[in-house]
């Protein structure tokens, strides 16, 4: 089965402009069984929460949910990045009524997104020590479902020489994977690394390895398309990193309750 759950439309400010019937559509041509879609929705330590037409999007989906029924599931989604930053932000999932809630840390506490980092000229392991002190500050936090693409860095840390790892910083991956199995968020498998110097997707393997030997049991994969012609890209690849490291299932979240999905 087919599935992926993180993908964004053009209510998303980094995605191509397409709608989400559009997308809807996409998904059904690329033969996806269960989708999610996730538009973004980031909350900053210091400065307002990103403009994004939330309740807009929700009312497309929830639309498409229904339209589109006979041929595909539609999760209606959001990716939440900092939700640990803001109070608003439990207040506004507390007022809103989402299939799936996807937490990502996009932003450091600067308020700096990871992206926009100059590697060249900081410190970089000193900087991955700082990401995963934050990282688990926001899982401590909670309020989300599934736990997004805890492998950003690599994907866009290397330069020169400098060749990213999380093998150094294990002791600190383990903290965050502790605390992600014992409240029951999914770790995702994201095939954005695919597309970039890594080629393959994310987390690492000895990171899944990890996760599965402290007791994990809930992964979700995404290709986290930002256009309608990717939908589903690198799911076969995410499906084939998941089975390697021992799981046959993922996790779906509907009504935000967690099902077990065979893959
Ligand atoms: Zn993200
Ligand atoms: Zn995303």
């Amino acid at each position: 089965m087919l599935i992926d759950l993180h993908m964004h439309t053009g209510y998303s400010d980094d995605a191509a402009a397409h709608s989400v019937e559009d997308k809807v559509r996409a998904c059904i041509d690329r033969g996806l069984s269960i989708i999610a879609i996730t538009d973004h929705l980031d909350f900053w330590h210091h400065l307002p929460p990103q403009e994004t037409d939330v309740d807009g999007c929700l009312r497309d989906m929830n639309a498409a949910k229904t339209a589109f029924s006979d041929q595909i599931e539609l999760l209606t989604g959001v990716e939440i990045g900092q939700i640990h930053a803001d109070p608003r932000a439990a207040e506004f999932l507390r007022t809103r009524a989402f299939d799936t809630v996807i937490g990502s840390l996009h932003g450091m506490p600067n308020d700096v997104d990871i992206y926009f980092h100059d590697f060249k000229h900081i410190d970089c392991d000193a900087f991955l020590q700082d990401y995963f002190d934050e990282l688990l500050h926001m899982v401590r936090h909670g309020g989300f479902d599934v736990l997004a693409h805890i492998d950003y860095p690599l994907r866009v840390m290397r330069h020169g020489d400098y060749i990213p790892s999380f093998d150094r910083f294990m002791t600190s991956v383990e903290a965050v994977l502790r605390e992600t199995v014992a409240r029951g968020y999914a770790l995702e498998l994201n095939a954005a690394g695919l597309f970039g110097w890594q080629k393959r997707v994310g987390p690492p393997e000895n990171v899944l390895y990890e996760f599965k030997r402290l007791g994990g049991e809930r992964i979700s994969i995404g290709s986290d398309s930002h256009a309608p012609n990717n939908v589903g890209r690198g799911i076969e690849e995410c499906i084939a990193h998941a089975k390697r490291a021992g799981f046959n299932s993922v996790t779906v979240f509907r009504q935000r309750r967690a099902e077990q999905v065979m893959i």
